[in-house]
């Protein structure tokens, strides 16, 4: 039984199937590519699955029915996400931008904390390991706009591991970065299965993509067209054909 399981989501933008009667099983500790050309609906499955966007079919995680639970209530059950916005808090360090989400993501709960502070330990602790867990330990008490934009990105990444999450999804964290920060962010992105977390990696990066996934789903006009292991989806001719119309598959091999 996997960990996240989805059983013919749909998600319906008016007259568009933007996720059409999607199935898939991401078994624990794995980490998962989603890849497909623009538009194919990547952003609203992740969406859907994090209960931003309402869906039909069934959502399981961890062996329960989630499809009607609300973000927070998914979040508090181990389901964490970044988004494809860099979104921090410039005047907060970066270790204060992850005690927010470590704390809950409330300032009620950072204006407690002196009161109880057994639970500010707890949160602080999860913050040292979502930073190392990252290999930015460094970075912790920098503002976020004085370090590179690859830094940020995995910011972003340490802080859904702040809440420590079972399983984190993540939406286009190479976007806007090179190919050798694009592999680095990749090397760092591993750590998070050898923590035991497990992972559903959306990017526009197939080099990346393909280079760190255990497994990968492939996704055109919202349906699943091929899933297998990097090797097979890269051969796999509907695949080709989505993202090179009718090229070889020669192309597609050199992305990596
Ligand atoms: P990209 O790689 O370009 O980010 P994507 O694979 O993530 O694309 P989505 O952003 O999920 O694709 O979009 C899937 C389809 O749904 C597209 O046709 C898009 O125009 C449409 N869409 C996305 N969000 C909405 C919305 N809020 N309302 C209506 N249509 C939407």
């Amino acid at each position: 039984m996997g960990l996240l399981e989805l059983t013919e989501m749909t998600v319906q933008y008016g007259g568009l199937r933007a996720v059409d009667a999607v199935s898939l099983d991401i078994p624990e500790g794995a980490f998962v590519g989603l890849i497909g050309p623009n538009g194919a609906g990547k952003t609203t499955l992740i969406d859907a699955v994090s209960g931003l966007v309402p869906s039909s079919g069934s959502v399981r995680f961890a062996g329960r029915n989630i499809e009607r639970m609300p973000p927070h209530k998914r979040a508090r059950v181990g389901l964490a996400r970044t988004f494809q916005s860099i979104e921090l808090f410039d005047d907060l360090s970066i270790r204060e931008n992850l005690l927010v989400a470590a704390e809950g993501a409330s300032w009620l709960s950072m204006a407690r904390a002196p009161f109880w502070p057994s639970r500010s330990a707890d949160a602080a602790h999860r913050v040292e390991q979502a930073l190392a867990s990252l290999g930015i330990e460094d970075l912790a008490g920098r503002m976020p706009d004085s370090v590179s934009l690859g830094q940020r990105k995995l910011v972003t990444v340490a802080r859904a591991v702040a809440a420590n999450p079972r399983m984190v999804l993540l939406d286009e964290p190479a976007a806007g970065l090179d190919s050798a920060e694009s592999i680095e962010l990749g090397r760092q992105l591993r750590q998070l299965t050898t923590d035991g977390r497990t992972v559903l990696l959306v990017d526009h990066d197939m080099g990346l993509v393909l280079s760190v996934c255990d497994y990968v789903y492939v996704l055109e006009f919202g349906q699943i067209i091929a899933q297998g292991s990097a090797a097979a989806v890269l051969q796999d001719p509907r695949v080709v054909k989505a993202y090179l119309g009718s090229e070889a598959a020669a192309p597609m091999e050199s992305v990596l």
